[in-house]
């Protein structure tokens, strides 16, 4: 079925382990014995202790253990165990998974999954200068004063650092296409998925760490087309990230006034009692929309242990704030499924949602399998799969306006009535935006699947 888009995918968390280990090879690196992480090529030779990559990929009982430490696959009964497993799992690969030279490896492998499943729209989460930003925001005084941080950020180097994320986006932008064979006769699926970037901010830092990686993602969002906007990750429940989270939604609120045009997507409510008390589970969602103005919320999963949750969502309804929905995710980081899991209470409540794989790679899971989820537990028929889809893309951070009159997907606007022929009105009006163009496009995909697979 076509699916639109996938709209929370974190680039490293999407590629699978054997992809990993293959790329890890070829380039030379090397396995710690214990820990099974990767090791640096450059410094493989210097200790004959460690494992070469090479021989982890002939080696079936070594590989399959590489494939458990690097993914959640043998996590059972979900829960805290699936926590800690998820985030230790990316210490094992982010030897190679951080560095730019195999990214567009990452991002065509990706693209050819989505492909693969009919999905023509990614919004992959990456982090841009991670290090170089953290070491910025040392050199600045911190007195807690954002106007005053703000002002020293850009006096202090900042601009440069987004003048090289911005190369650095274009030059992952070319190795992709490179990778793929775009344009060429040898041209590999994933050419036709359009993917834009969300640059992240981890929440588990120190207040000035934190907004000096928020300050650089609205610069550049603002300053590269590839990058659509920003999301805040990492565990919600840790010490640093509970005790700031207001902070931070006051920063983001601070920020936004300033780069009104910079659409902010973020994870929240990302919690169960497992991982934080109540009183932390009963505000992060409400904060994230009304201080942070979030236009999509990941997960939202807490959702019930909210103050006023239910005039919370009707909030949310009214605003046409979006919840990614990543069914499989929060099985197994969060133990929380079937009729525990909020997806019905917001389809109740018409608070707009969509699926969305989250870490496809290392939960060992697709988009699809989203889908099917949905309709075996919660009995979604092909109607409620389809406007699943039609959000993915009308709530996407494309630029340019809406195919669609509403998110009722009753009409279309006007020049764009009649499917086929296209008229030459609508043609301009898709020439203009690129949110209706891919929205245009999935309703061509939609109606020949339903000619073909619904007769
Ligand atoms: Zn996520």
């Amino acid at each position: 079925m076509p699916k639109g888009a996938d709209l929370h995918s974190h680039l490293s968390g999407a590629v699978f382990a054997e992809e990993y280990l293959q790329w890890a090879a070829e380039d030379g690196y090397c396995l710690e014995h214990q820990s099974l992480r990767l090791i640096a090529p450059e410094q493989c030779s210097r200790n004959s202790s460690l494992l070469p990559a090479a021989r982890v990929v002939q080696d079936g009982k070594l590989y399959g253990q590489v494939l458990d430490q690097w993914s959640t696959r043998d996590v059972s009964g979900g829960g805290h165990a699936g926590h800690d497993d998820f985030f230790e799992a990316f210490a094992g690969f982010s030897a190679l998974s951080r560095q730019p030279s195999r990214q567009g490896s990452m991002v065509a492998a990706v693209a050819n999954r989505a492909a693969a499943q009919s999905i023509r729209y990614l919004e992959l989460m990456i982090t841009v200068n991670g290090d170089p930003v953290r070491t910025l925001s040392r050199t600045i005084p911190w007195t807690g004063s954002l106007e005053a941080a703000h002002s020293a950020l850009l006096a202090r180097g900042m601009p440069s650092l987004v003048s090289e994320g911005r190369q650095q986006l274009e030059a992952l932008s070319r190795a992709t296409q490179k990778t793929l064979g775009c344009g060429s006769a040898s041209a590999q699926p994933g050419c036709s998925v359009t993917v834009r970037f969300l640059q992240q901010t981890r929440r588990n830092q120190q207040p000035q760490d934190v907004f000096a990686q928020f300050v650089y993602a609205f610069e550049l969002a603002h300053a590269s087309e590839q990058v659509a906007g920003i999301n805040l990750v990492g565990p919600e429940d840790h010490p640093l990230s509970l005790r700031d989270y207001t902070l931070q939604m006051h920063m983001l609120g601070w920020l936004r006034q300033r780069y009104p045009a910079v659409p902010i997507a973020l994870h929240a409510g990302e919690l169960t009692l497992n991982l934080a008390p109540p009183e932390q589970l009963a505000f992060h969602i409400r904060e994230a929309v009304e201080i942070a103005g979030a236009r999509r919320i990941g997960h939202g999963v807490a959702i019930s242990f909210e103050r006023h949750a239910a005039q919370l969502m009707t909030l949310m309804a009214r605003l046409r704030v979006l919840v990614e929905l990543c069914l499989t995710s929060n099985e197994v980081i969060l133990g929380v499924k079937e009729t525990d899991h909020p997806l019905l209470d917001y389809k109740a409540a018409n608070v707009p949602t969509a699926l969305a794989s989250d870490d496809e790679g290392v939960l060992r899971t697709d988009l699809t399998e989203q889908f099917l989820l949905a309709v075996r537990r919660y009995r979604l028929d092909y109607r409620a799969l389809k406007r699943l889809a039609r959000n993915s893309l009308e709530y996407s951070f494309l630029p340019g306006p809406s195919l669609w009159e509403s998110d009722a997907y009753q009409a279309r606007i006007t020049a764009c009535r009649s499917l086929q022929p296209i008229s030459s009105a609508c043609k301009g009006y898709l020439a203009s935006s690129a949110k209706a163009r891919q929205q245009w496009q999935l309703e061509l995909e939609l109606h020949q699947f339903e000619q073909q697979a619904l007769p």
